[in-house]
């Protein structure tokens, strides 16, 4: 699978060309990364570093989308796990809007 270009968000896990996030952001996450209008959104809140990818065709009705705590988000291709976490001055910004953010490299036990 040829997946060089491709990053996976750091916050909910979509896998996408690094040009959509670029042009057109995370589907789930724009709203709190704005990950397009911010110079540094692609690098800041994607990593070119993931395993395990997942096709999601119904969030809702997907026990993988439940795993992964996607059941409300956007139809795609998922990545099981994400290498990196978002910087922290994000992570900060988030929790100012109620969402707690889950690395998903590992690194929190469930
Ligand atoms: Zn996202």
């Amino acid at each position: 699978m040829a997946t060089r270009n491709q990053r996976a968000c750091l916050l909910c896990g979509i896998v996408q060309a690094s040009s959509v996030f670029r042009n057109e952001g995370c589907p789930n996450c724009e709203s709190v990364l704005r990950i397009s209008t911010s110079e540094d959104g692609v690098r800041d809140c994607t990593s070119p570093s993931f395993e395990g990818l997942v096709a999601v065709g119904n969030p809702g009705e997907s026990w993988v989308a439940k795993w992964l705590r996607i059941e409300t988000f956007t139809p795609g291709l998922y990545a099981v796990k994400v290498n990196g976490k978002l910087p922290s001055d994000i992570v900060s910004d988030l929790y100012t809007q109620n969402i707690v953010y889950r690395p998903r490299d590992g690194s929190v036990a469930d």
